[in-house]
């Protein structure tokens, strides 16, 4: 019983788009469906995930640096347009 606390307590992941770490709730997980890199912001969808800044401005980095299909570890291009739709509404509200 040591008074230390973990301070991995709070998961870090880093945005694929900015490179910069940040809490887990600030980021957008993101998994590949088929061809698609789809938002999944309740963090429910199977598989390997990608985290991102859920803004246009580390979409279009990842996009650029291809960092979705990287950390997914797939082999094709991913179609970004589901995300992007997510990303617009979001930033808009
Ligand atoms: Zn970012």
């Amino acid at each position: 019983m040591s008074g230390r606390t973990h301070t991995g307590a709070c998961p870090e992941r880093t945005c694929v788009g900015c490179r910069e770490r940040a809490a887990r709730t600030e980021l957008l997980r993101t998994v590949a469906i088929k061809d698609a890199c789809v938002p999944d912001p309740r963090g429910t969808l199977p598989g390997r995930g990608a985290y991102v800044h859920p803004v246009s401005v580390c979409l279009d980095q990842a996009v650029r640096r291809r960092a979705f299909p990287r950390a997914l570890r797939v082999p094709g291009p991913l179609d970004v347009m589901a995300l992007r739709r997510y990303v617009e509404q979001t930033e808009g509200c």
